[in-house]
């Protein structure tokens, strides 16, 4: 028997939008170690917990390895050419019969930039439709919606840098010590030694919120009002940076009269901020050398999402914090390439470099290439395809690294709209929950058996290398996807995804230089990138990104959120935890951390419990219109009065929080608005 060596390798963690690197030893399908490196431009010696022990998935027993097609209610494994040669005829008749309209495409933020290149370009050029969205469609869409309408560019305005040289750092419904820990381990550790102020604004008091100098605790779906409130009292109060506004700022005087409504004392009336308290805040803004605002799912999990996306950015330009190292706006991606799927084009509405599907030249450019014509029509989002399923409109679909039937909101219609695809493919690691909807499942590889890059929070595209070969008969997602592509008529022939990557930069200027020559071991590249290779770490140092070269303030738009009734009286709060990664099913496959964190479980405030008289683990009941869930209780402080907060992960079906989440989505993006939330609670 030949002796195993032990090998050394690079890769790119999967967990969080981070971007951590770090090396993984092994010896055959083992993994030794994970080691960081002081050469990893992100985290350097750090990594946390999921990234060190969270890696016993990829080889799992309930990793697929063979191909799965349908027969009755149960698979049976196939050859690769079987499965494709039926995908490919499936897919083929669905469009001949109903038009390329009548398939949709969902790409995934786990897999590679290269990967959801593929994809989108086998919706666009090889089937002919734009109906193409992935997972950011549930969390980031409507930070991207913010940036793209102020400042014209949607991703972080700066790097993990700057949020580490920040004179005062806010941090607006997000949990970064939970779920992107490297980057709150260089805010706490700026916060202590620095000097640096914090602020964070949440329902929940979590680690960050101990740490700061400012713990504020808004009512629900309210973040809109007291952003509006302070700005305005920094207008009137002549805080503003009256320069910064004239030479590099449209829209002032529309924007201040939007916000004639939001004095301090309305604000105090809704959100339930004290005065005294929203003054400090804006005495703190002024006063700061640079202000950077963190924010994620707390803000933009809501009807207006959107908007309040767009407060934080008027915040920041009114006072002058763009384009400045030290400050700026940073929407924390959570997974760990959400930047990258938005970036390479697996939107409906996007063509890869944030190119419009609408924009004639843009697609006549990509479609030379591409050697089509492409569809002008865009497509619909994943909110729209699965309406369009129920209505007998989207006939097939091909997943790729979702777990759609417990991620997405309001999971009873999700799964009734799975189940009525006339042909329906999932591609994935597991025998996920979606899969079980499928007609076809393709065995996928993941990040640690196949070569890509990723693109982190801050635009930083970094190379992963193959760590083990694929599991069984696995494969990485371009490789299959490329070979159905070609069984529908395509004639790609990629050798690697250095060669996808290459076409994919010819045709983005955002990312004409990004090459992986330049991106070899730890080197790192951030986009725009110029064609010398010149990355771009702060953006709008000298002109925003509108072609006017100016930002434009978005008037103030507070959409009115839920409220409780006499029956549903709770509001539900979801989110991560550290050891966890979204719905589980990859960290509850690593026995390093579901010996920590089990299972899921509910945090109640201890005024709820001692009034409902409910003890620490009881099993209570929570439903909502939409769903129940059977789960158990955690009293603890961190929530507080009639506040509950349910983790996203779970290992059982009865626990699923996004059972109990409805309909409702951001106005502007259709990301469900899945922080407006109500439930009544029994004790079991
Ligand atoms: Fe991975 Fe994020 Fe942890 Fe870094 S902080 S090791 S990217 S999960």
């Amino acid at each position: 028997m030949r002796e195993q060596r032990i090998r050394k390798t690079k890769t790119v963690c999967t967990f969080c939008g981070v971007g951590c690197s770090f090396d993984v030893w092994t010896k055959g399908r083992d993994i030794l170690k994970v080691e960081p490196s002081i050469d990893a431009p992100v985290n350097g010696i750090s990594t946390c917990v999921k990234g060190k022990f969270g890696w016993d998935f990829v080889n799992s027993r309930e990793r697929l390895t063979k191909p799965l097609i349908r027969r009755g209610d149960s698979f049976y494994e196939a050859s690769w050419d079987e499965a494709l040669d039926l995908i490919a005829s499936k897919f083929r008749k669905v469009r001949d019969e109903f038009g390329p309209d009548a398939l949709g495409f969902i790409s995934s933020s786990k897999v590679t930039n290269e990967e959801n290149y593929l994809m989108q370009k086998l919706a666009r050029a090889v089937i002919g439709t734009n109906n193409i969205d992935n997972c950011s469609r549930y969390c980031q869409s409507p930070a991207t919606d913010g940036l793209l309408r102020t400042v014209g560019l949607a991703g972080d305005s700066g790097t993990i840098d700057d949020i580490a040289r920040a004179g005062l750092v806010i941090i607006v419904g997000a949990n970064p010590a939970e779920a992107h820990p490297v980057l709150a381990t260089r805010v706490k550790r700026a916060h202590k030694l620095h000097g640096q102020q914090l602020i964070v604004v949440d329902l929940r008091r979590h680690e960050m919120a101990d740490r700061a100098d400012l713990f504020v605790r808004p009512n629900p779906g309210t973040d809109h009002v007291w952003l509006s409130a302070i700005t305005r009292y920094i207008i009137d109060e002549g805080w503003h940076d009256e320069a910064f506004i004239r030479n590099r700022v449209d829209g002032f005087e529309a924007y201040v009269e939007s916000l004639r409504d939001y004095t301090l004392q309305y604000a105090e009336q809704v959100t339930g901020i004290p005065v005294p308290t929203l003054i400090r805040m804006a005495e703190m803004i002024r006063d700061a050398d640079g202000v950077a605002i963190l924010w994620a799912m707390g803000v933009t999990q809501q009807r207006g999402g959107s908007e309040t996306s767009a407060a934080i950015s008027d915040l920041l330009l009114v006072t002058g914090n763009y384009g400045r190292p030290g400050a700026g706006a940073f929407p924390l991606r959570g997974h760990n390439n959400v930047q990258g799927a938005c970036d390479f084009g697996t939107l409906p509405n996007w063509l890869p470099g944030y190119q419009l599907v609408s924009d004639a030249a843009a697609r006549k450019r990509l479609g030379a290439v591409w050697g089509v014509e492409l569809p002008e029509r865009p497509g619909m989002d994943n909110q729209a395809m699965l309406d369009a399923i129920v209505r007998g409109e989207l006939r097939a679909m091909y997943l790729m690294g979702e777990e759609m039937a417990w991620v997405d909101a309001n999971a009873n219609h999700v799964h009734a709209a799975l189940s009525q695809l006339e042909f329906f493919v999932v591609q994935d690691i597991f025998l996920s929950k979606t899969a079980q909807f499928a007609d076809v499942v393709l065995p996928a590889s993941p990040s640690l058996e196949k070569e890509g890059t990723f693109t982190n929070t801050e635009r930083r595209v970094q190379r992963l290398y193959q760590v083990l070969p694929p599991l069984g008969d696995a494969r990485p997602d371009w490789q299959i996807i490329m070979d159905l592509a070609n069984r529908l008529g395509a004639d790609w022939a990629y050798a690697h995804p250095s060669d996808i990557m290459a076409e994919a930069s010819s045709i983005a200027p955002l990312f004409a230089g990004i090459q992986y020559d330049r991106l070899e071991g730890y080197a790192s590249q951030i986009w725009p990138v110029a064609e010398d290779g010149t990355s771009t770490p702060l953006l709008y140092k000298d002109r925003f990104a509108h072609p006017n070269a100016r930002a434009k303030l978005a008037r103030a738009n507070w959409i009115v959120p839920d409220t409780p009734d006499a029956v549903y009286d709770l509001h539900l709060n979801n989110g991560r935890l550290l050891e966890h990664f979204h719905e589980g099913n990859m960290t509850n496959q690593s026995a390093g951390l579901t010996h920590k964190v089990p299972d899921t479980f509910v945090e109640i405030s201890p005024e709820l419990a001692s009034e409902r008289n409910i003890e620490d683990g009881a099993l209570v009941r929570l439903i909502s219109p939409h769903g129940q869930v059977e789960v158990r209780v955690m009293v603890t402080d961190r929530v507080y009065g009639k506040e509950i907060y349910l983790p996203m992960n779970t290992v059982s079906e009865q626990s699923a929080v996004n059972l109990l989440t409805g309909p409702a989505v951001d106005l502007r993006t259709h990301t469900p608005a899945y922080k407006e939330t109500y439930v009544r609670l029994e004790v079991l």
